[in-house]
């Protein structure tokens, strides 16, 4: 018998709640539902995932084993994700079993970088000017169009940089187009940002909407090295930013944590890059610097329950330890710090393997330490 006190009412502690997704976003959700009482079940295609360690039940099957889909669904309460490249199909077929969170239009924008786009600058929000990319006509005349430099990206699949060519001609966006097996790509004209940051938010059952505090991003190699809050921006930007997304989620009608990357202009200007509709990298610092982190607040909202305080109470930098850098965790451990290690057993170069987030008393980190 289900703890769950009304098929749409608020999930009771001893609910379980089904994760699709089983790497360290899952592996800290989890440890965040366990705080509050959950069950977690968590269903993943690789069996040395490490969110298995930590999760009450497990599933290790394909993202397309209907069989296995439908089990898991039968067996949690509610459904949700950490990772966005989640079949639509899979999705879909999942919520016929069991409530899913965000949904499943959520997931099928987010996952399609021309969808995204769309999405967005239909709500009347900047993006990098962008057109779509087809095939060699489309390639030539979006260089054309947009002018460059462009950076030519898939529309599926890319993560950290990966499925991206920056191109500085239309002769180089044809042939950029080519070498990706001339998969559908979206071309975007390039923008000499000032800096990077994120909007890390949720939004619950109920549509109370609740936004951290913006942090700095710093990419090394195309993947998150650094998070640094609060972010060198005014209250005026802060707001604008937290409203943008606000409006996303709303219009996604959206249960969950999303991120949403931005682009700040040296005059201070807002573009949104891309939507993740999970839990994100960039969000990690609450977990040291925050009363609710951004993962106890995805289970709160996927549960039904009232959104926890996002207030920061501390200034943060979170690091990622990444490839071979997880080596040195003895060092690290012996620091003033809040340590995190994912359980990940093969250190290979670019393998995101823990993270450690180095505080201190709120306003002391200067801009000009950034
Ligand atoms: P993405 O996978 O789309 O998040 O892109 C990864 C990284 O590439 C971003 O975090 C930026 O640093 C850079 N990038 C992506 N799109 C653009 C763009 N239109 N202009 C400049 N830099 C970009």
């Amino acid at each position: 018998v289900s703890p769950a006190i009304a098929p749409d009412g608020p999930l009771a502690p001893g609910a379980t709640i089904g994760i699709l997704g089983g790497g360290q976003l899952g592996r800290m959700l989890a440890l965040a539902a366990a705080k509050l009482g959950f069950r977690v079940h968590i269903y993943c295609d690789d069996a040395h995932a490490p969110a298995f360690h930590v999760a009450a039940a497990q599933t290790c099957a394909p993202y397309d084993d209907q069989e296995a889909l439908a089990r898991f669904a039968e067996s949690v309460d509610v459904v949700t994700f950490e990772f966005e490249n989640v079949p639509e199909a899979t999705a879909l077929s999942i919520a016929d079993h069991a409530p899913v969170a965000p949904s499943p239009r959520a997931l099928a924008i987010a996952q399609d970088r021309l969808a995204e786009k769309r999405f967005v600058s239909g709500l009347g929000i900047a993006t990098a000017p962008f057109r779509a990319v087809d095939d060699e006509q489309t390639a030539r005349a979006a260089f054309q169009e947009l002018g460059g430099p462009a950076i030519l990206k898939t529309r599926r699949l890319g993560y950290d940089g990966k499925g991206q060519k920056r191109v500085e001609s239309a002769d180089e966006a044809v042939r950029a187009h080519a070498a990706m097996g001339g998969v559908p790509a979206i071309l975007e004209r390039h923008v000499a940002f000032a800096f990077e940051a994120s909007v890390v938010a949720a939004r619950n059952r109920d549509g109370h909407f609740a936004a951290y505090d913006l942090p700095r991003n710093e990419h090394e190699n195309h993947i998150l090295k650094r998070s640094i809050v609060p972010a060198p921006l005014g209250f005026g930007h802060i707001t604008e930013a937290m409203g943008i997304a606000q409006r996303i989620a709303d219009a996604l009608d959206y249960v969950g944590v999303l991120a949403v990357e931005l682009f700040v202009g040296s005059d201070g200007a807002l573009l949104v890059n891309e939507i993740a509709p999970r839990v994100h990298n960039s969000g990690h610092w609450t977990m040291e610097a925050c009363l609710v982190s951004q993962f106890e607040q995805h289970i709160r909202a996927v549960a039904g329950w009232p959104l926890g305080d996002t207030a920061r109470h501390c200034d943060a930098v979170m690091e990622n330890i990444i490839g071979a850098e997880a080596h040195d965790w003895l060092a690290r451990a012996g620091e003033p710090a809040g340590l995190h290690l994912y359980g990940k057993t093969e250190a290979r170069p670019g393998r995101k393997m823990g993270h450690i987030t180095r505080i201190s008393p709120l306003g002391t980190l200067k801009v000009a330490d950034h």
